[in-house]
């Protein structure tokens, strides 16, 4: 069977996974968030204080991580255990930006996420979807907004609760995952050659979510 894949690359903080997430329902297709593999690492290291390149390297043959999908949800598995609902932590999500520019990692999760896509319709959600996992993507997007929006979404959605960080710490936090993405020696995030630019700074989700499911159709007609 021929499958259809989509790319949704973009810094953190877009809105990548939850609009990703809302087209492949519509459409009935798997959303693959390709950042929660790598959060699961991320955890994993910061679990065994092993986040340097060489301890990485030694022991990702034994990091089992797996993804279920659950009526269409995705679950994430680290040898076993479901830690979907542990990986959105601070300290997990610059980890997984640490564990993310080392080589041995990005190579065990490649042959996982083409597999995937080779066996089911799908959106896949990341940094390096359309220029490296899925270079012959049906449609790629390059998802972005400017790192003061992506800034005060993301402050909106946590003050109200307990230990919300700042707007600065928020946006200091984003402009070094955006440096730390862009700048790393391999798979930098950076816009494929033939994705379509979507900046949706001064977009509302459900704009979004349209105008993405108008170019998908356009596609595949
Ligand atoms: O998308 P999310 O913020 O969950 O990703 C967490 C981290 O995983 C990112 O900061 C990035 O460093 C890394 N990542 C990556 N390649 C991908 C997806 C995520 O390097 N395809």
């Amino acid at each position: 069977m021929k499958t259809i894949n989509i790319a949704i690359d973009g810094p953190g903080g877009a809105g990548k996974s939850s609009i990703s997430r809302t087209i492949a329902s519509d459409l009935h297709f798997i959303h693959v968030d390709t950042g929660a593999m790598y959060r699961a690492i991320g955890l994993y290291a910061v679990r065994n204080h092993c986040l340097s390149p060489e301890q990485m390297t030694d022991c990702i043959d034994s990091i089992d991580v797996t993804l279920k999908f659950i009526g269409g949800t995705q679950r994430v598995m680290l040898c076993g255990e479901d830690v979907t609902d542990q990986i959105r932590t601070p300290e997990v999500t610059m980890a997984a930006s640490k564990v993310s520019a080392i080589p041995a990692v990005r190579a065990h999760l490649l042959d996982l996420q083409k597999k995937i896509a080779a066996e089911n319709h799908i959106i896949m959600d990341g940094r390096d979807i359309g220029t490296v996992v899925l270079p012959d993507a049906d449609l790629k997007i390059y998802l972005t907004a400017s790192a003061k929006e992506r800034a005060s979404r993301r402050y909106l959605e946590l003050r109200e609760k307990p230990d919300c960080p700042t707007y600065e710490e928020i946006l200091r936090d984003i402009e070094q995952r955006d440096y730390d993405d862009m700048h790393r020696e391999i798979a930098p995030l950076k816009q494929a050659e033939d994705a379509v630019l979507v900046d949706t700074s001064d977009m509302g989700f459900n704009e979004v979510v349209e105008h993405i499911k108008t170019l998908i159709r356009e596609k595949l007609d």
